[in-house]
């Protein structure tokens, strides 16, 4: 190793207490779009976005009871309920709880929610330990518990299928934001027409991760690659994602507007967005590299 002059090892240092400034920052300061409130309503078919202006939460209905995707943050409880009731359920009536990310803005409310239903938590393997030790030992934002421990019930796999009442929900593991990430598809019919419908998972890379040098966790950047990867190869009608902002859901829908199963079809804004995201990773490695 060559020595480094001092000025480049205090920037280094400078950095490296930003990053992790950022990250903390990132936990305490949170967006206000996350707990601002957004009517709830209906994506396609039995899917409804029940959650809040800026994070995805959502609902998969059936006769046999519903499927609740991801929470809010901690006191997103009665949002979650008013959003559920408005658009004809009841909360009362999920019976499993899933999440995406094991990360804090979509997984706080998740005990009291099964406390409240009675419902199931089902996890990917990795992303179960963090909900079981609420976010201790989550590689990145962990050693310290950032939201309230959940039980979890029953663990999922790539490729699975849910099935409750009609509902055929399959499970997509989808790893590198966290390492348990994940998106769920399923096959809609609406107006004689069939639908490929995602809820998924970006792979977003959270401020001061690291991939190849000294990385977040081992195999992350091999994760990302290879999500990226699959996620280009899925065919996909209409998507959401776990925040408002990445499936521009201020774009294609406003309070009120009338429902129609073509609103969130988006097929090549999907391909473009995971695109641009994996450009930003293919920056970062080639950054890390250097
Ligand atoms: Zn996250």
């Amino acid at each position: 190793m060559s020595p480094q002059p001092l000025s480049q090892i205090v920037s280094r240092f400078a950095m490296t207490c930003c990053l992790l400034f950022a990250s903390t920052a990132q936990l305490y300061a949170q967006p206000e779009d996350w707990s601002t409130p957004f009517p709830g309503h209906r994506v396609i078919a039995n899917l409804y976005a029940v959650g809040t202006s800026g994070l995805g939460v959502f609902l998969v209905t059936s006769d046999e009871g519903h499927i609740l995707i991801n929470t809010g943050l901690e006191d997103s409880t009665p949002l979650i309920q008013e959003n559920i009731e408005s658009v004809g359920f009841r909360l009362e009536d999920v019976r499993i709880l899933l999440t995406m990310q094991a990360h804090w803005d979509h997984t706080a409310a998740l005990a009291d929610i099964k406390e409240i239903t009675g419902a199931e938590m089902w996890a990917t393997t990795n992303d179960a330990r963090v909900l079981e030790d609420g976010g201790f030992s989550d590689p990145h934002f962990g050693g310290r518990e950032s939201f309230k421990p959940v039980s979890v019930d029953k663990i999922i796999s790539d490729g699975e299928v849910i099935e409750l009442g009609e509902i055929h929900l399959q499970v997509h593991e989808h790893p590198g934001h966290t390492e348990g990430s994940s998106s769920y598809s399923m096959q809609v019919r609406e107006n004689g027409r069939d639908y490929a419908v995602a809820i998924a998972n970006m792979g977003t890379i959270n401020a001061g991760k690291r991939l190849v040098v000294d990385p977040t966790y081992p195999g992350v950047s091999e994760d990302f690659a290879e999500t990226y990867r699959q996620q280009k190869a899925m065919e996909i009608d209409v998507w959401v994602a776990a925040h408002g902002g990445q499936y521009g859901l201020h774009d294609k829908y406003a309070p009120g507007q009338a429902y129609s199963p073509d609103t969130f079809v988006d097929p090549d804004g999907f391909v473009a967005e995971v695109e641009r995201l994996e450009d930003i990773y293919l920056e970062q490695l080639a950054e890390e590299r250097r």
